[in-house]
């Protein structure tokens, strides 16, 4: 039996890095005051035709759609926004913004090429609840961290798309403009549902006509200029980088004013995107709820996890090496001490339940590319004795064996002194 195409199981030792991310994530959105929230990967088709569209490709060509045994229309989530609204609309978060944030699979049956998959899983962060440039700066600020902290060369794109009132007179002179040009099947087709999307075709010729159509920041009405000129001045004195983007758009008609992306041109070709975020003061509407100003962002963690250097995530392993079976009992406490000692700490500790001779060992540690040993005789038991050995500089030292927890930290010392 196979996994299904377009899908793919996540297993050590590659996991270990899916971990190390989510950890980060964790830790650092929480720092900005944005909590974890888990929805369901199942919702009501309606759900996704009312906010994403039911024209969008997202949701026309992509959705996977059902009937359940009891004849419900239910989908296999495109995206979490949807569902984060919904949250937003049937709880109580009048008077406070909802900052939240996610992480799990998302599904669209695409043509699966690299950087493109059926099941896929995005992070993402929503802040609903305030209009203000502030909120759109503290969220590109706080992924700008985020992607450092990873070793991940992010580069931040950032437009204005305006909003009800300043948009359709702009949509109205792309059109015109448009239909005197040569475009692509898909942008013929675009043009009529959502002409801002010809805008980022990544075909040549469509490109092309781009440069000379009508540009969309001379059309911002005032409110929608000066929510843009404060973002940029913000991310300015916080020193942030990004390269304002004429193209740059999101397909979705509840996007208003900010739109921003992080790419990386190392992931190459047509999938470049790690994520892409905006402004969304209209889908609350759109859900049937009053109108909520919220900004969001959803991130590619398959995509982030390609960008991601090979050695960020790798934890030091600490390999137990017993020489006498008859140590695993006298040893066992310290070893699960360690465990549990280790937890949050940058190290994994490594033992099997049996004995072996050193040489053995050694081999088995190699090949976990393990740095650091601790190594346990009958000789050195007789001692109260164990020799800690750096596997990296091939340094040997003896740590007393003394009571559990006197043993344990002076390990621990010398593993966090050595990496
Ligand atoms: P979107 O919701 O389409 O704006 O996607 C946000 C991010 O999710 C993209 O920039 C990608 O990093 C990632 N993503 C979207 N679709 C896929 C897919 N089919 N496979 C892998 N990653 C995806």
């Amino acid at each position: 039996m196979k996994v299904l195409r377009g899908m793919k199981d996540i297993i050590p030792p590659e996991s270990k890095r899916w971990e190390d991310l989510i950890k980060k994530a964790g830790s650092v959105f929480s720092s900005f005051g944005y909590e974890l929230s888990i929805t369901p990967i199942l919702e009501e088709e309606e759900l996704f035709n009312r906010s994403v569209g039911s024209d969008s490709d997202v949701v026309s060509k992509e959705m996977y759609v059902f009937s359940d045994r009891s004849g419900e229309k239910i989908a296999l989530r495109p995206e979490n926004t949807a569902s984060i609204m919904r949250v937003f609309l049937s709880g109580d978060f009048r008077g406070k913004v909802f900052k939240t944030w996610y992480w799990g699979p998302m599904f669209r049956h695409e043509r699966p090429q690299k950087g493109r998959y059926r099941q896929f899983f995005q992070f993402g962060l929503e802040a609903i609840g305030d209009n203000s440039p502030y909120i759109d700066a503290e969220l590109i600020y706080l992924l700008d961290v985020f992607y450092k902290k990873l070793g991940v060369e992010a580069k931040l794109e950032i437009n204005s798309i305006g909003c009800k009132d300043c948009r359709p007179k702009y949509k109205k002179d792309l059109i015109s403009f448009l239909s005197n040009e040569k475009l692509c099947p898909d942008c013929d087709k675009r043009m009529i549902n959502n002409p801002l999307r010809v805008l980022d075709c990544k075909e040549e010729g469509c490109q092309k006509v781009v440069l000379k159509a009508p540009v969309l920041s001379n059309y911002l009405c005032e409110d929608c200029r000066d929510h843009f000129l404060k973002l940029l001045n913000i991310l300015d004195n916080l020193k942030v980088n990004y390269k304002k983007s004429e193209r740059l758009v999101r397909g979705l008609d509840y996007y208003v004013k900010t739109v921003f992306e992080f790419t990386s041109s190392e992931l190459g070709g047509r999938q470049n995107a790690l994520g892409g975020g905006g402004r969304y003061d209209e889908l609350s509407l759109q859900l049937g709820g009053n109108r909520v100003p919220a900004v969001g962002y959803a991130g590619g963690i398959e995509r982030t996890l390609m960008m991601m250097k090979e050695n960020v995530g790798i934890e030091n392993i600490l390999y137990l090496a017993l020489l006498n079976d008859e140590l695993i009992d006298k040893f066992l406490p310290y070893a699960l001490s360690l465990k549990a000692f280790a937890y949050d700490k940058n190290f994994t500790v490594i033992n099997e339940f049996k004995s072996f001779n050193i040489k053995k060992h050694l081999e088995k540690a190699n090949k976990l590319n393990a740095s650091f040993m601790i190594i346990l005789g009958e000789e050195e038991f007789k001692n109260s004795k164990l020799i800690f050995k750096n596997l990296k500089t091939k340094k040997e030292e003896f740590v007393e064996i003394n009571d559990l927890e006197t043993t344990v930290s002076e390990i621990s010392r010398r593993i966090i002194e050595n990496s």
